[in-house]
């Protein structure tokens, strides 16, 4: 039989906008005095929309983007979604491209047209020792000034890897994010940001939602780190995530929370997952924590 506890709070769940997979997941979330929010899709709508295009002498915006989004055919992350869009309005069909490969928090890369490309943010133009012409030191600063994601379209030959140009890109706060950082805040919460975005973006939008304390250029396997310093700090850590590149640190948090729309892999590794993808489902479960496990003792 399933305790009367249990039964009610799972009413009482889905009437909230949540799911519980994990009943422990409810009776600790409201112990735990940390929340850490994943920026891109969790605290942003995750749908960007792709502003500008600038691209390294001898290179066409055509030519960037046609590459671009025929390695992006293959990723599930919200940046390739806009890149294709954009692709699309402009009317380009992206090539085909081959060995897809995704590298989680980093970009992707594929040949396309018998190069290979690769499709990434600074971690990976960084990674791959990418020269950086004059015209994308450029478009680098233009996006730290506008907060805007920048990601790299970079061929790589011989070893060496040649940068064709680079995507801007913004996003957009979900309009429920405040309200849920506040109500956290207002419970004695502590939250932050933690992403693999580039620091400019990050602070805007936790300056944007009052979070004073922030992790920005964070690669997959150190949000997990993160969540260790934390733990080590002798704080109980809740982590609402929505990527691929969250799952690692949903699993080693106290608490787990993913983003509905996000993907499966987070979802599973997730205790409890906001269905409406509405943060402020979070400080709902607390409540509901509370309430359903306080009387209880
Ligand atoms: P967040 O932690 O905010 O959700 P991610 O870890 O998903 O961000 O992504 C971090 C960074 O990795 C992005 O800002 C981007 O620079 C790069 N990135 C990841 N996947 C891709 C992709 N498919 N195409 C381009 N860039 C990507
Ligand atoms: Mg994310």
């Amino acid at each position: 039989a399933i305790p009367l506890v249990v039964a009610i709070s799972t009413t009482m769940a889905a009437k909230n906008g949540f799911l519980i997979r994990d009943q422990t997941a409810l009776e600790n979330v409201h112990k735990t005095n940390v929340f850490l929010f994943d920026k891109t899709g969790t605290l942003t709508i995750g749908k960007q929309g792709v502003s500008d295009i600038i691209t390294a002498d001898g290179f066409d915006k055509e030519q960037v983007l046609s590459w671009a989004s025929a390695v992006e055919a293959g990723s599930e992350h919200p940046i390739a979604a806009a890149i294709m869009d954009a692709a699309k309005e402009k009317n380009i069909t992206p090539a085909k491209a081959e060995n897809f490969s995704a590298l989680a928090g980093r970009g992707a890369v594929a040949d396309v047209d018998g190069k290979t490309i690769y499709v990434g943010g600074p971690a990976l133009a960084a990674e791959l020792n990418a020269e950086l012409p004059e015209s994308i030191r450029a478009a680098e600063e233009k996006a730290a000034a506008e907060s805007k994601t920048i990601v790299f379209v970079m061929e790589k030959e011989n070893g060496k890897t040649k940068i064709t140009g680079t995507i801007l890109l913004s996003d957009t706060v979900r309009p429920e994010s405040a309200e849920a950082v506040k109500k956290l805040q207002e419970m004695d919460k502590e939250v932050m940001v933690l992403s693999g975005d580039s620091k400019s973006v990050v602070k805007s939008v936790s300056d944007e939602l009052g979070i004073s304390k922030y992790y920005a250029e964070v690669l997959p396997e150190k949000k997990t780190d993160v969540v260790r310093e934390l733990q080590n700090e002798h704080k109980k850590v809740t982590m609402v995530g929505d990527g691929v590149n969250d799952a690692p640190a949903l699993m080693s948090v106290d608490v787990g929370i993913a983003i509905g729309a996000g993907t499966d892999i987070a979802i599973d590794s997730a205790g409890i997952i906001l269905i409406n993808n509405d943060p402020r489902g979070v400080p709902k479960v607390v409540k509901l924590s509370k309430a359903t496990y306080r009387k209880m003792l």
